[in-house]
């Protein structure tokens, strides 16, 4: 007996829930909530750290120094040796 009373609480219970409810009445449940921007760039963000071309050295781009390919290297002796060879 006291299993048909638990066993109609349960429905009561689901048949009262707001995730049923919406279910029933062909609506999702609930709206999933606006997903927000990412953060913006506050200009305080850390440098993109990038590798020399030449040895390897991993430095901040805004101390790079840059070729005309656009290879980055991390100063003007390593920009004229050129990309390290392979
Ligand atoms: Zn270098």
């Amino acid at each position: 007996m006291l299993k048909y009373l638990l066993l109609f609480l349960v429905v009561l219970w689901l048949w009262h829930s707001p995730a049923i409810r919406g279910l029933l009445k062909g609506k999702k449940p609930e709206a999933a909530p606006p997903t927000r921007p990412g953060p913006k760039p506050t200009g305080n963000e850390p440098d993109q750290i990038v590798p020399c071309a030449h040895c390897g050295v991993h430095l901040p781009f805004k101390d790079a120094v840059l070729d005309i390919g656009g290879r980055v290297y991390c100063g003007d002796a390593h920009r004229t040796a050129g990309p390290r060879r392979p």
